[in-house]
């Protein structure tokens, strides 16, 4: 299983929030690296923090709206997230927010078959890798250990 992070990883970062769907801007060859994690057999979990939820800079049909673009934009490609698990908290008000664990867990916890161990976290945040790291998963942040996420997945099917 590969849990990806969204905002930096899938598409691009932007100030603020990803509140509009024609504001989510796939990253080159993210959508194709989710295609080849899907014909590897892999699992993909989107984990993502979304506290706009929790200060209402971002309401839910919004980011209802920006999933379903980020679905789109994927099966353009050809690929599709398994799951998708997000954070709605503020800050200290959970124990889902990365670099939390929480998203991880709950994911695994769908998932009794995933060895943490053959089970990795790509993201472009420490705060994306520590918790994966902490899980003892493989960990591969973009930017640091890799230069985006087709690099990575070059690297987790090898
Ligand atoms: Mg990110
Ligand atoms: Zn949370």
């Amino acid at each position: 299983m590969v849990f990806l992070d969204r905002d930096g990883t899938l598409n691009e970062r932007v100030e603020g929030y990803v509140d509009r769907p024609d504001d989510l801007r796939m990253l080159p060859g993210a959508a194709a690296a989710v295609r080849r994690l899907n014909d590897s057999g892999a699992r993909v979990v989107l984990v993502t923090n979304q506290r706009g939820l929790a200060t209402g800079r971002l309401t839910p049909e919004a980011w209802l709206a920006v999933s379903a673009r980020l679905e789109e934009e994927l099966a353009r490609e050809g690929a599709v997230l398994d799951h998708v698990e997000m954070c709605p908290h503020a800050d200290g008000q959970c124990d889902c927010r990365k670099p939390l664990d929480g998203l991880f867990r709950r994911a695994l916890a769908l998932a009794p078959w995933a060895e943490p161990s053959r089970c990795a976290g790509v993201g472009d945040m420490p705060s994306d890798v520590t918790p994966a790291d902490g899980l003892g998963m493989r960990t591969l942040l973009l930017g640091t250990d890799v230069d985006d996420l087709a690099s990575a997945v070059d690297l987790l099917l090898r």
